[in-house]
C-alpha cells in the first residue's frame, strides 16, 4: 500500500508538466490504495473531491513543492475523516458511570472491557464489570477470568438467561459499591441480528448507559459502514474502539465507523494482552493508513527543531533503543521546558495522546512533575538500569518513603515508564534519513 501511494506521487513529481491527467492518475492510484486498506468507496470518492478543490493545478505547476502539497493535503483530509466534530461522553473519576460495549461476536469487546477497566483502574478508578451476554456459552466464565487477573470485581451469572435482568442487577450492585466505572459486556451474536439490536436496545433502555462504545474488528473490510450504522441505529453510540490493529490490517474501517456513529475513535486495541490498548491517536493512525509508517512526521520533526547539534546525539540514543529512567527523566524535563526536544517529543506516536491528552496540559505537567520527584528518590544504579527486574518491591518500598508518596505511585510511575520504553524500542535500529532526504510518504 504504501508503495503504491509513494509511487503515485513519486511518479507525479517526476512529470514535468503537472496537469490535470497527471494529478487524477495520482489520485486514482491512491484511490486504490485506499480501499484496499478498507477505507469506504464513497469516502474515499468525497476525499478525492475535496483534494481537487484544495489542490491548485496553478501552484503546483509554479514549482511549488508537488509531492508536499500533495501529500499534506491527503493526509489532512483523511485526519477530518476521522473527526466527527464532537469529543465522546467522557467519564469522571469519582462520578458514577456506566459504559456499555456494542459489537459483533468476535469484534474483541469482552477483552476490550477488561482493558479498558484496567486502564482506569491504573489510574486509580474503581471499575467493574458486568456480563450481560446470556448468548454465548462460555461468555461469563471468559469475562470472570479476565476480571479475576486484573482484579476487577465483575458481576454475572451461569443460570440467569435474560441480559437485561443481569445487567440492571450488575449495575445497580456496583452503583451501591460506589464504583465510579460499571462496565457492561453485552452479546454480539451473529446469527439473528434483528434479535441482537433489539436485545441492545432493552439492556440500553433498562441500564441508561452514560456512554455506549461500539467495538470494531480492524480487519472486517468494507462492512464496517454497515454494522457500525445498525448499532447507531439501535443504541445511541458515542464512540468506537477499534481491535486487532496488531494485525495486517491497516484500518481503513475506522473511518467508516466514524462517518456512520459521527462519534470519535477512542482507543485501539493492539494485541491479545491487557495491557495492549492505545489511546487513538489520529496522525499516526492517518500515517499507518497510508503505509507512512508512525516514524516519518516524527523524523520530520527532529531536523525542524532540535539544534543541529543535538541532533547526533539524540538520534544516537533513539536508534540504540535502550530507556532508561534517566532518559525519561532528561525528556520529561525537557518537555517541562518547552525546549524543541521537548516540542519534539510531544510529536512521538504514543507519548503525547497518553502523556500530555490536549486541554489537560496543567494536569500533565503536574504528573511529570509528581514522577520527576519520585525519581529524584531513586539511586543512580535505578535511573541506568536496563534490567527490568531490579525494581523490586523494598526498592520501591524505600522509593516511595523517600519520595513521601504512596508506593502505588511509585508503581504508576513505573508503569508508565514501561509504557513508553515500548514506544522507544520500536526507534531501535531504525534508518534515519539526513536533512533533505526526507522521502515523500
Ligand atoms: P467478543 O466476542 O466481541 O467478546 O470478542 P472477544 O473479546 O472474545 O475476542 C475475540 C478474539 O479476539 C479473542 O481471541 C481475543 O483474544 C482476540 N482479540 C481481541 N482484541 C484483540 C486485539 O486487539 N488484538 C488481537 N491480536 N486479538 C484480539
Ligand atoms: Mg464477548
Amino acid at each position: 500500500l504504501g508503495g503504491s501511494i509513494s509511487r503515485a506521487i513519486q511518479q507525479m513529481s517526476n512529470a514535468t508538466v503537472i496537469d490535470e491527467k497527471v494529478l487524477n492518475d495520482c489520485l486514482n492510484e491512491i484511490t486504490r490504495a485506499l480501499l484496499q486498506a478498507d477505507v469506504q468507496f464513497k469516502l474515499v470518492r468525497d476525499m478525492q473531491t475535496n483534494i481537487k478543490k484544495i489542490v491548485n493545478l496553478d501552484d503546483l505547476a509554479a514549482g511549488h513543492n508537488k509531492r508536499k502539497i500533495i501529500q499534506q493535503a491527503i493526509f489532512n483530509e483523511l485526519c477530518k475523516m476521522l473527526d466527527p466534530g464532537k469529543p465522546s461522553f467522557t467519564p469522571k473519576k469519582g462520578k458514577t458511570s456506566v459504559v456499555m460495549f456494542v459489537g459483533l461476536q468476535g469484534s474483541g469487546k469482552t477483552t476490550t472491557c477488561t482493558k479498558y477497566a484496567h486502564y482506569h483502574q491504573r489510574k486509580g478508578w474503581k471499575p467493574a464489570l458486568v456480563c450481560a451476554d446470556t448468548f454465548r456459552a462460555g461468555a461469563f466464565d471468559q469475562l470472570k477470568q479476565n476480571a479475576t487477573k486484573a482484579k476487577i470485581p465483575f458481576y454475572g451469572s451461569y443460570m440467569e438467561s435474560d441480559p437485561v435482568k443481569i445487567a440492571v442487577e450488575g449495575v445497580e450492585r456496583f452503583k451501591k459499591e460506589n464504583c465510579d466505572l460499571i462496565i457492561v459486556d453485552t452479546s454480539g451474536r451473529h446469527k439473528q441480528e434483528a434479535a441482537l439490536f433489539e436485545e441492545m436496545r432493552q439492556v440500553s433502555e433498562a441500564t441508561k448507559p452514560d456512554l455506549v462504545i461500539f467495538v470494531m474488528d480492524s480487519s472486517i473490510g468494507q462492512a464496517a459502514f454497515d454494522q457500525a450504522q445498525a448499532f447507531k441505529q439501535s443504541v445511541s453510540v458515542g464512540a468506537v474502539i477499534v481491535t486487532k490493529m496488531d494485525g495486517h490490517a491497516k484500518g481503513g474501517g475506522a473511518l467508516s465507523a466514524v462517518a456512520a456513529t459521527k462519534s470519535p475513535v477512542i482507543f485501539i486495541g493492539t494485541g491479545e494482552h491487557m495491557d495492549e490498548f492505545e489511546v487513538f491517536d489520529v496522525k499516526p493512525f492517518v500515517s499507518r493508513l497510508l503505509g507512512m509508517g508512525d516514524w516519518s512526521g516524527f523524523m520530520d520533526k527532529i531536523h525542524d527543531v532540535v539544534p543541529m547539534d543535538q541532533q547526533p546525539e539524540l538520534l544516537q540514543k533513539l536508534t540504540e533503543g535502550t530507556f532508561t529512567l534517566r532518559i525519561m527523566y532528561d525528556q520529561f524535563q525537557n518537555i517541562l521546558n518547552m525546549g524543541p526536544i521537548g516540542q519534539m517529543f510531544q510529536m512521538l506516536p504514543g507519548f503525547s495522546a497518553e502523556l500530555m491528552p490536549k486541554g489537560h496540559e496543567k494536569e500533565s505537567q503536574a504528573k511529570l512533575k509528581r514522577y520527576m520527584t519520585i525519581m529524584d528518590s531513586m539511586t543512580a544504579e535505578e535511573l541506568d538500569s536496563t534490567n527490568p527486574k531490579l525494581m523490586n518491591a523494598s526498592r520501591i518500598m524505600r522509593i516511595a518513603r523517600g519520595s513521601g508518596r504512596q508506593v502505588r505511585d511509585v508503581e504508576e510511575m513505573l508503569e508508565e515508564y514501561k509504557r513508553l520504553a515500548k514506544v522507544w524500542s520500536k526507534m531501535k535500529g531504525l534508518k534515519i534519513p539526513k536533512k533533505g532526504e526526507m522521502s515523500a510518504l
